[in-house]
């Protein structure tokens, strides 16, 4: 039996596992995907890597801003902007001198920091958790391998709307904690991963877009500015409103949600950006936390020790992820005493 098995291998599962293994116990991540990063996602396409998740690192707190500089030290992380533009009806505008302070981004794709973190932990990729049972002292998971996976505590790290359905049974005796987790509502993203012809005029001024009042965008990336030198030809990733993303999640055909995205691209900013050489679809049901719970993680011992942690936890980005996960594994050690 396992000290602790953590649910999930994205920012705040990995920073947990390794704290967690620190501290010498038996730890085990489950991850439902092939790969390690969840929501700071990239794709290998073209030759080239192109981030359909999280696009920037913000730094905030002392102890985060360490942890970067230790991956850029690494050349896991490096400098990309200062300068989110913003575009409206008015047009284009660089930000306001309050507005502007150093972006990160991994010249290899998000998931190199992912792929770092994880490189010393037990990780079982291609396994999802779709139940749990509990017995005795020990929790039970149930994977989709119909495999039964036996812990003394459990850090899940999955975003609340999918935790609820797995463990709102067993937690029946745990009201409060399950109100807590219900109130934690997800907005969608459509996300489109697009390359260009290398003839096109491609920007030099800015490297993002924040879209103001726009029904459709929200965001725009010139990806491949994050890995400039050995770009072969220009690669942009648009992001989808909320709103749009709401309307279009159960539309059957991917290229018919995502190319509104790409024509209103071509609309505000450059009449190429609608006629990419090639381009790829992702779709997000739980993109980005709206509401969050304003603590760093959520514990109980009813029935058996179990920590829930992620970016909703506390906020909505990286830097949520990674101080909910180090809380949780602070909260599992607790537990476990
Ligand atoms: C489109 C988009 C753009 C974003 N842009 C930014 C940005 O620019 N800057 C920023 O800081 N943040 C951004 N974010 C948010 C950022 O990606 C997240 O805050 C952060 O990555 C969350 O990390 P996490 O570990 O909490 O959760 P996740 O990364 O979601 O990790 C959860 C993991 O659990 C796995 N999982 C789920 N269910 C199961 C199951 N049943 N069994 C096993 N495994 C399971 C998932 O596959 C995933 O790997 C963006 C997110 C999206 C989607």
């Amino acid at each position: 039996m396992k000290d602790v098995i953590v649910i999930g291998a994205g920012m705040a599962g990995l920073i947990c596992a390794q704290k967690l293994k620190q501290a010498g116990l038996d730890v085990t991540i489950v991850e439902k995907s092939a790969g390690v990063g969840g929501r700071m996602a990239t794709r290998r396409l073209q030759g080239t890597w192109v981030d359909h998740g999280a696009q920037l690192i913000s730094v905030k707190s002392d102890s985060f801003g360490r942890f970067i500089r230790k991956l850029t030290e690494k050349h896991i992380v490096q400098e990309w902007t200062r300068d989110v533009y913003q575009l409206s009806a008015s047009g284009l505008f660089p930000p306001d001198a309050d507005n502007r302070h150093t972006r990160y981004c991994c010249p290899m794709g998000m998931t190199a920091i992912a792929k770092y973190l994880g490189s010393e932990l037990a990780i079982i990729n291609n396994t999802r958790i779709i139940g749990v049972n509990h017995k005795e002292a020990q929790w039970q998971l149930v994977t989709d391998r119909q495999d039964i996976l036996e812990t003394k505590a459990i850090v899940s790290t999955i975003p609340a709307p999918q935790f609820l359905p797995l463990f709102e049974e067993v937690l029946a005796a745990a009201p409060s904690f399950l109100q807590a987790l219900q109130s934690v509502k997800f907005a969608p993203s459509v996300t489109i991963m697009a390359g260009y012809n290398a003839s096109n005029s491609v920007p030099m001024e800015w490297q993002a877009i924040r879209c103001v009042n726009d029904p459709i965008l929200d965001w725009i990336s010139y990806d491949s500015s994050k890995h400039a030198e050995k770009a072969v030809q220009p690669v942009f990733v648009l992001q989808s409103t909320a709103e749009f993303a709401k309307q279009s999640m159960e539309e059957p055909d991917l290229e018919i949600a995502g190319k509104p995205l790409l024509n209103q691209a071509g609309k505000l900013l450059a009449k190429w950006l609608a006629s990419p050489e090639w381009w790829q679809v992702h779709r997000w049901r739980y993109a980005i936390a709206e509401e969050s719970l304003g603590v760093s993680c959520l514990s109980t011992s009813i029935p058996l020790s179990l920590v829930c942690a992620g970016d909703w936890c506390a906020g909505k980005n990286i830097e949520a992820a990674y101080h909910s996960g180090l809380a949780a594994a602070e909260s599992a050690i607790e537990l476990l005493k």
